[in-house]
């Protein structure tokens, strides 16, 4: 393994984000920084978070009410400082972004809108093995409807002995339920594969049968390099205390395409933050959404909590997503590869997560059909903060922006020492 400690040394050495390291605060193991492989589950802590947070507190502190149109941000357009760095990442228009509400509160707005059940027409596709709590919004979003999930939900699994769901299976699936699907409610990247789903063409085969199409991006937001507005699905969700940093329970976002940005029309959970804005303070009676997915809001930012996002955010539009993306494929390729030599000829243990670049992004999966928790804790008492998943999968995310490739060497003589 000695042999990849020198590569990655290398690799560091020529690595232009290597400098975005220093702007986190890196938790402690033992007097030094812990191997944080974990960023997919809660990013770290930008140093400049504190201050922007603190920040808030002073304005509060010395305006009081005034604050909503005189602090530094003012807190009445907050959520447009997000906009712009939002709409970069999701490769949107800025009408197309707004960071609101929590994922699964969002995932619920986003379907009253767009899964409009008829009798014939009503069942929603999604991907099996899905985290819990989408599962638990879709099904529920079709009882709410009148629907049995048995009947309503189809939840694609892999094919027998295979990981991951193949490009032929998706497209048979939405063919053999085309005129009866409503909703292909997929994620972007999967939580427990890493698989990456290639989002342009689930979303022409879904709209060519006639369904809506939606993704939950919280494991692809701040990771992959997206292209909603071009790619074209109905709608998308994220939460950002994944790879965007913005710490624990921090605010989502939805990205709703530009088709439905002047849509009066389309049902909808209506709050007074998505009131169009020059009539917000009239008070009137009636419902007038905002242009974009601002009309979609329901309440007033949380400000506290978007500052915090809005320092990891100015991180990601200094980096920019497409040097973001090019280290974390060589960042995961190298993970792959020093994780593959540290298993060796073991048969029992092996990478779930697809080896194609393009259809991962920076986690990779890895399985054990015996003793895999033992390796779990072990890899913790050395410092490795990786994450377990029931039943069987340790996942590692090395994030470009912190993350280095001496990083994953280390890991690799840890981890070949474990299953050693
Ligand atoms: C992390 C995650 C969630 C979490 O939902 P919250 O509403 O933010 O608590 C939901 N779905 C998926 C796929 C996730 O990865």
């Amino acid at each position: 393994m000695t042999h990849f400690v020198q590569e990655a040394e290398e690799l560091d050495a020529t690595d232009v984000l290597a400098p975005f390291r220093d702007r986190f605060h890196l938790p402690l193991h033992n007097g030094s920084p812990a191997i944080y492989f974990t960023g997919n589950s809660l990013g770290l802590m930008p140093k400049a978070t504190e201050r922007m947070v603190m920040e808030e507190l002073e304005d509060w502190q010395h305006l009081g009410v005034e604050g909503h149109m005189h602090s530094r941000r003012p807190w009445f357009s907050y959520h447009r400082q997000l906009r712009s760095h939002l709409a970069h990442i999701a490769g949107a228009l800025e009408t197309e972004v707004v960071a609101m509400n929590s994922l699964t509160a969002n995932l619920h707005a986003m379907m009253v809108s767009f899964y409009r059940p008829t009798q014939t027409r009503f069942k929603i596709l999604m991907v099996g093995q899905e985290f819990p709590s989408d599962r638990y919004a879709v099904c529920s979003m079709t009882q709410w409807h009148g629907f049995d999930p048995a009947q309503a939900v189809i939840e694609l699994t892999p094919d027998h002995g295979t990981h991951t769901l193949s490009a032929a299976r998706i497209a048979q699936a939405i063919e053999q339920h085309a005129d009866t699907l409503a909703l292909v409610m997929f994620s972007g990247v999967h939580f427990y594969t890493g698989q990456y789903f290639d989002i342009p063409t689930i979303t022409k085969q879904a709209h060519a049968v006639g369904a809506s199409v939606g993704f939950d991006l919280a494991h692809a937001f701040g990771n992959v390099n997206l292209q909603l507005h071009e790619w074209g699905p109905d709608f998308a969700v994220w939460c950002s205390y994944k790879y965007l940093n913005s710490g624990p329970g921090g605010v989502g976002g939805v990205f709703v395409h530009d088709r439905h940005a002047n849509r009066p029309d389309l049902p909808r959970l209506a709050g007074w933050w998505g009131n169009e804005e020059s009539t917000r303070f009239q008070m009137k009676p009636d419902f007038e959404p905002s242009y974009g997915a601002d009309g979609w809001q329901l309440s007033n930012a949380p400000v506290l909590s978007m500052a915090a996002q809005l320092a990891s955010l100015q991180i990601f539009s200094e980096a920019r997503m497409e040097r973001i993306g090019e280290k974390r494929d060589a960042l995961t390729g190298f993970a792959e590869r020093v994780v593959n030599t540290a298993i060796g000829d073991r048969t029992d243990v092996r990478i779930i997560t697809p080896s194609n670049p393009k259809d991962r992004g920076a986690q990779l999966s890895i399985q054990f059909d015996h003793g895999g928790r033992d390796v779990f804790d072990a890899l913790i008492a050395a410092g490795v903060v990786v994450d377990w998943r029931t039943p069987n999968v340790i996942r590692m995310a090395p994030v470009p922006l912190y993350n280095t490739f001496c990083d994953v060497a280390r890991f690799g003589i840890i981890l070949k020492d474990i299953l050693g």
